[in-house]
């Protein structure tokens, strides 16, 4: 099943009496593969403040609705500290693209938390290749950068001012320099087809990624998507699911817009592919401000609250917490 064709891909993504075969398949890959583990990563989402103008995201720097924090470098520190206190091993830095962390700054805070003995995921966009050397020096072990579509012109379309092969170059560059490579999609961006959700798999497994991550679409009052659809939320699970029986061993998230447009979604993802969730540990206070689209989920919980909820369900369907660091296990057949 690993070498589905195109073709069969969009056959089974439009087919909805496919669904549930697919969805059990791919909880068995998952259990094959990766085992009941379930990975915690632990996500900082530290600053809201971003220079780009992403037409779905609620972030993007036009929209002056939004109230902007930025966590001072000290502060992430302590949060780090704290969510590994509470049994985290991987901490996940995302932000806007906040020119604010220069990479001096970034370093210092990668390598104090790096004392932590955690593993460190950065998720802050598009940088240049000695950035991303300078991080990867200094200890950050993964960077997740969603591709979003590869579909070159919907990708230019959706994304003013940015160009698809930066996005590549910024992948190339991740993977040459050694990190554990997380991308992903959005599903059901306006004018995105069946036909290149089925490209999206089919690159993530041509790039070699570790991490997949994938969201179906969530429209955002103060974007210039506010009229548009939201994404379907079996449609982006059945990417998923797909992802996880052509790449097998990979580590996929149940990702929070799943929950958002679900109320068991995670659950749900859990059990058709994915093997791990990325609860929030940033404090109360900031975790409204960082929308990126309405509605997410535990806005108003404080970490530990997230960490006790998410763990019952887990251990709920019988799966288990992860103790350890949760890198990409190449499976040998
Ligand atoms: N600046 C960082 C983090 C972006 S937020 C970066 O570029 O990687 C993380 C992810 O949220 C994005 O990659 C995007 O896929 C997703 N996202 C943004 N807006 C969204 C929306 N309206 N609906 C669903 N997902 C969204």
């Amino acid at each position: 099943m690993e070498n589905l064709s195109r073709e069969k891909i969009i056959e089974i993504l439009k087919d909805e009496s496919q669904n549930d075969w697919l969805f059990s398949l791919a909880d068995e890959v998952r259990k094959k593969y990766v085992g009941d583990e379930v990975h915690l990563r632990g996500l900082i989402e530290f600053s809201n403040i971003c220079k780009r103008t992403c037409k779905y995201c609620g972030l993007r720097c036009e929209n002056k609705n939004l109230e902007r924090y930025r966590i001072s470098p000290e502060d992430m520190i302590l949060y780090a500290q704290k969510a590994v206190e509470m049994g985290y091993k991987t901490l996940v830095l995302q932000s806007g693209e906040d020119e604010f962390y220069s990479r001096d700054v970034m370093c210092k805070i990668i390598e104090q938390i790096k004392n932590f003995d955690v593993a460190i995921t950065l998720g802050i966009g598009e940088k240049s290749y000695e950035d991303y050397k300078a991080y990867k020096d200094v200890g950050a072990d993964r960077f997740l950068l969603r591709i979003e579509t590869t579909d070159r012109n919907l990708y230019e379309k959706m994304h003013p001012n940015m160009s698809f092969d930066n996005r590549l170059r910024c992948l190339k560059d991740l993977k040459t320099l050694g990190y554990e490579v997380g991308t992903g999609c959005l599903v059901g961006l306006p004018g995105q087809t069946v036909e290149s959700l089925a490209d999206d798999i089919l690159f993530f497994k041509e790039i070699g990624a570790d991490m997949i991550g994938v969201g179906p679409f969530i429209s955002h009052p103060q974007t210039p998507l506010k009229d548009s659809d939201n994404g379907s939320f079996i449609l982006a699970l059945k990417v998923m699911a797909l992802v996880r029986i052509l790449l097998k061993d990979i580590n996929i998230p149940a990702t929070t817009a799943m929950e958002t447009l679900n109320p068991n979604g995670r659950i749900i993802a859990l059990q058709s592919g994915a093997n791990v969730v990325m609860p929030n540990v940033t404090t109360t206070e900031y975790r409204a401000k960082y929308e990126i689209y309405p509605g997410k989920i535990c806005i108003n919980e404080n970490p530990s609250q997230c960490r006790g909820c998410i763990e019952a369900k887990i251990k709920a369907i019988g799966r288990t917490i992860s103790t350890d660091k949760g890198f990409h296990k190449k499976f040998q057949d």
